[in-house]
């Protein structure tokens, strides 16, 4: 077998599961986020897309497979040319026509169930694949937990009308329930950000892990869970005060929201920070109170925007007239934007559009905004905005996503069904998508300890590993190989060392690649003897070598 495992940490891999997957010859990198896989990883990534199909095939859907090669007038039509912008890889072939690697494939299957589905008889329909994605991320990272080449399940419904949606939408949402805790995953579903997908409602499945990219909010008093892109914030109530007599105030080289603190020995919670983006073609302030983060995906979706990020110094210079860190509403030119919380507040402090000046005793009479909204993101200890109680907040990883689409694509691309009158009506989408790869890395995220992997059984690429102590030893060799074979007649998918390395080389590399029972042959294969261990659990339990197989798989079994 080809695997070279690595004793040392590779300096480039930050997380464990990134460590894990390099150390234990599962994969090897390619290029940034374009990963190989090893005959060992690859066994676990079967089994992964294994229980997510065997899931997907006993909710009804139904498999096939499109090329990752997509020509570009589908996304066209559909408007995503544009909108996928420089993470879409594109290509031309020598006629010179446009294709792209497929991101996502809403637009395929809609074009293919356009021609194939024509009645409501043959409704409803939901259609999955289990196949390779390209995306070119602005920040491929953590291995193949973000790359730029993945394999995804992406799953498809479509129904009559929004009754069926809901229904194929709950039966996708137990299949994943089913798929990840068959992989003995810890995970919470959160409401989603719909946005630019538009919509009605979405929901992420989220596995606990310090080395996620997301956060969520949750609420152990009423079970509510939103990714805190998406969880809505209810603003603080304090106290109103009188109005007082606003002033500029001379705060030099004070441009950071700590600096001023320092400053005029004061809190963040009396500051509004005011925030310049570019919107698309505009530029815009926004408002949140100085302790607060602007929520950049609430922000856009009010907008209505796709592309938004905080303005360069150059365009803040220009519309503010002074240096970052002294932008405020008052004579701003440009239309401001207001968190729910800052119309809460009074005689606070703004910056003055001017370098090194504040404005203090500013209320929300001093300026008039184009709009007041919940634009901030949540924090832990804020108001859960269902019960009132503080929520609390976890990273996750997003391991699967599923989306109540509606007509967003079919009416695009003019994918209708003749009701039982006749009528032409649109199909009514959902999509649902389960990163394999990334989940393959989830799952060692919450499965591992200092020495390496422990896989659950469900997804070990070996269930059992046989070390022989002495391969030079015949009695240990021939028994080693006779437990080999028996466990194999028994259907058991069994891995054998018999590399002429010492025992201590041989156990650390059985612990590093996690498999989760090793039988090990010594001195006592004399005796009939061998020791039984379990991944997960430290003891060592001596058995006669048959009755460490029956252990493992009663005799009768059958094999596969
Ligand atoms: P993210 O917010 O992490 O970029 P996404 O919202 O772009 O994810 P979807 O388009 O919903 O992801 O894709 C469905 C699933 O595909 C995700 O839930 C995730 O498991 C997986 N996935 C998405 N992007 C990547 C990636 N770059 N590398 C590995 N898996 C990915
Ligand atoms: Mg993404």
């Amino acid at each position: 077998m080809m695997l070279k495992t690595l004793r040392e940490i590779p300096a480039e891999a930050e997380t464990v599961s990134h460590q894990l997957m390099l150390r234990a010859a599962m994969m090897r990198k390619l290029a940034a986020g374009i990963y190989s896989f090893l005959p060992l990883g690859l066994r676990t990534l079967h089994k992964v897309e294994q229980i997510v199909r065997e899931e997907m095939d006993a909710a009804g859907a139904q498999e096939l497979l499109m090329p990752a090669i997509l020509p570009a007038e589908y996304y066209q039509e559909s408007g995503r040319w544009d909108v996928f912008g420089p993470e879409m890889f594109r290509l031309r072939d020598r006629g010179a026509r446009d294709f792209c690697l497929g991101p996502t494939h809403e637009e395929i299957f809609t074009q293919i169930v356009k021609g194939e589905v024509s009645s409501y008889r043959q409704l409803p329909l939901t259609l999955y694949q289990m196949q390779t994605k390209y995306r070119d991320e602005r920040r491929p990272r953590f291995g193949v937990m973000r790359s730029r080449e993945f394999i995804m399940k992406d799953a498809y419904s479509f129904d009559r009308d929004e009754a069926g949606l809901d229904v194929s939408y709950q039966s996708m949402y137990r299949a994943y329930c089913n798929a990840f805790k068959r992989m003995g995953l810890d995970f919470i579903v959160v409401d989603a950000d719909s946005g630019a997908m538009g919509g009605s409602g979405s929901q992420e499945f989220m596995v606990k892990s310090d080395s996620g990219e997301d956060t969520v909010a949750y609420c152990s008093a009423c079970g509510y869970a939103a990714n805190d892109e998406k969880a809505a914030c209810v603003p603080e109530k304090l106290e109103k005060e009188e109005p007082k007599a606003m002033a500029k105030i001379h705060t030099p080289k004070a441009g950071t929201i700590e600096e001023l603190v320092d400053f005029l020995h004061t809190d963040e919670k009396h500051f509004a920070k005011t925030l310049i983006y570019t919107a698309g073609e505009e530029t815009i302030a926004v408002m949140v109170r100085g302790d607060r983060e602007v929520n950049e995906t609430k922000l856009a979706n009010l907008l209505g925007v796709t592309e938004l990020a905080l303005a360069e110094a150059e365009t803040v210079m220009q519309v503010t007239g002074a240096k970052v860190g002294f932008a405020g509403p008052i004579g701003l030119s440009v239309p401001v934007y207001c968190d729910l919380e800052v119309a809460e507040m009074s005689n606070f402090i703004v910056g003055a559009n001017e370098t090194d000046y504040h404005y203090e005793n500013v209320n929300n009479s001093d300026f008039t905004p184009v709009k007041i909204a919940d634009l901030r993101t949540i924090t832990e200890g804020d108001c859960c905005p269902r019960c009132g109680k503080p929520v609390s907040t976890t990273r996750g990883v997003e391991v699967g996503h599923i989306f109540k689409l509606g007509t967003k694509y079919t009416e695009a691309l003019g994918c209708s069904y003749l009701d039982e009158n006749g009528v032409a009506q649109n199909i009514i989408m959902g999509c649902y998508g389960i990163g394999i790869n990334r989940t393959m890395a989830a799952v060692i995220e919450q499965n591992n300890d200092e020495n390496g992997v422990i896989w659950p059984v469900s997804v070990a690429p070996y269930h059992v590993i046989v070390v022989p102590v002495n391969c030079a030893n015949e009695e240990q060799m021939a028994m080693a190989e006779d437990i080999y074979k028996k466990l194999q007649a028994r259907g058991i998918e069994v891995l054998l060392d018999d590399r002429e390395e010492r025992p201590g080389v041989k156990f650390k590399d059985a612990d590093l690649i996690g498999i989760p029972v090793r039988i090990t042959v010594g001195k006592k294969a004399g005796e009939g003897l061998v020791e039984y261990k379990l991944r997960k659990e430290q003891t060592i339990t001596e058995y006669a070598a048959d009755e460490a197989v029956d252990a493992i798989a009663p005799a009768g079994t059958v094999s596969g």
